[in-house]
């Protein structure tokens, strides 16, 4: 299977996590931010996070570079476009971003800014490089309740201009959906789509909380559905579209190597799973390289990959228009 020239969609994809590091430091020194390092080599390695990460919490250390040069349009601008090249580049026809407006409001933008901003970079992706795109708007699940609420009523103006769905994410602690019921709630009646991150360091329950609490209709990781009997019925039963992330959750301690990693064996047993990068820079990867992986671990047949490609676009966000159009890609 020549993995190069396969169509590709990306449902998993966070902003702040794969951004150039070239473009880090070349922001920086147009606009007089100070960094300790301007070489890319260092800039990289405070940038991707190791292989053997200790856990979640040290592979989240690696967005606080990106963090510092995400607060203006005219940089949101830039990043998302270039995110949306590369994509293009390993031939992914349709990505949705994901990013944390609040977190690119540290030098005054208001989330609306925010907002359009990556919208305008998403749509001159669109038009220069041949893919489509959605965005997520990401809560944080470690900051208050009412912070969540924000990020649904400001974001409420986008839908149908580029914003399509809502999810949490950050650390994830035992039980945390409970807290964040009426935010989601409220975010599907003005019509956003909902993904939750859950199950992705060791507790499957959380799954099962976020389809039924929250009415998931994805959920990122979802790894440790693997260990919780009930949550991998729900999911199996509901046709609920799992996002994986082979090598985060490698780097992260989800999974100890490649070969133990479920993904093969929820295909197999009809789990609709979907490949994604999760963050191509902190994750040094790429689309090709995580379905290379995949590939190359557990020998998918090519017939295995359309399913997995199907998959992505069933579950996708997109209009049913655009679904149809991304269907054909795949012979
Ligand atoms: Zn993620």
């Amino acid at each position: 299977m020549n993995v190069n020239s396969l169509p590709k969609i990306e449902l998993h994809c966070h902003l702040d996590g794969s951004i150039r590091p070239l473009s880090v430091i070349e922001i920086a020194k147009k606009d007089g931010i100070e960094l300790s390092t301007y070489d890319l080599d260092k800039i990289k390695e405070k940038m991707i996070a190791p292989i053997n990460c200790k856990d979640l919490s040290e592979y989240l250390t690696r967005f606080s570079l990106p963090g510092l040069v995400m607060q203006s349009k005219e940089n949101l601008i830039r990043v998302t476009s270039e995110l949306m090249e590369d994509a293009a580049k390993e031939n992914v026809k349709y990505i949705e971003i994901r990013f944390a407006p609040q977190l690119h409001t540290q030098k005054g933008l208001t989330i609306e800014e925010v907002i359009s901003s990556v919208i305008t970079g998403m749509k001159i992706g669109e038009k220069k490089f041949q893919i489509y795109g959605n965005i997520i708007l990401c809560c944080m699940r470690n900051f208050d309740v009412e912070k969540a609420f924000e990020v649904v009523e400001k974001g409420k103006e986008f839908l149908g201009r580029g914003v399509v769905g809502i999810d949490l994410c950050a650390n994830e602690n035992r039980g945390f959906c409970e807290a964040f019921q009426e935010p989601i709630k409220l975010a599907k009646e003005y019509g956003y789509r909902i993904t939750i991150h859950a199950g992705e360091t060791g507790i499957g329950e959380n799954v099962r909380d976020a389809v039924k609490l929250l009415g998931a209709e994805r959920i990122g990781h979802g790894v440790f559905i693997k260990d919780c009997p009930e949550a991998y019925d729900i999911v199996k039963k509901q046709g609920i579209t799992l996002e994986m992330c082979p090598t985060s959750n490698i780097q992260t301690k989800a999974v100890k190597k490649f070969s133990e990693h479920p993904v093969y064996g929820f295909l197999k047993d009809g789990i609709k799973v979907t490949l994604n990068t999760d963050n191509r820079t902190v994750s040094n990867t790429n689309l090709e390289k995580e379905i290379s992986l995949v590939s190359k671990e557990f020998h998918i047949t090519y017939e295995e990959y359309r399913t997995i490609y199907y998959n992505s676009v069933k579950a996708s966000f997109a209009s049913e228009t655009l679904k149809k159009n991304l269907m054909k890609f795949m012979k």
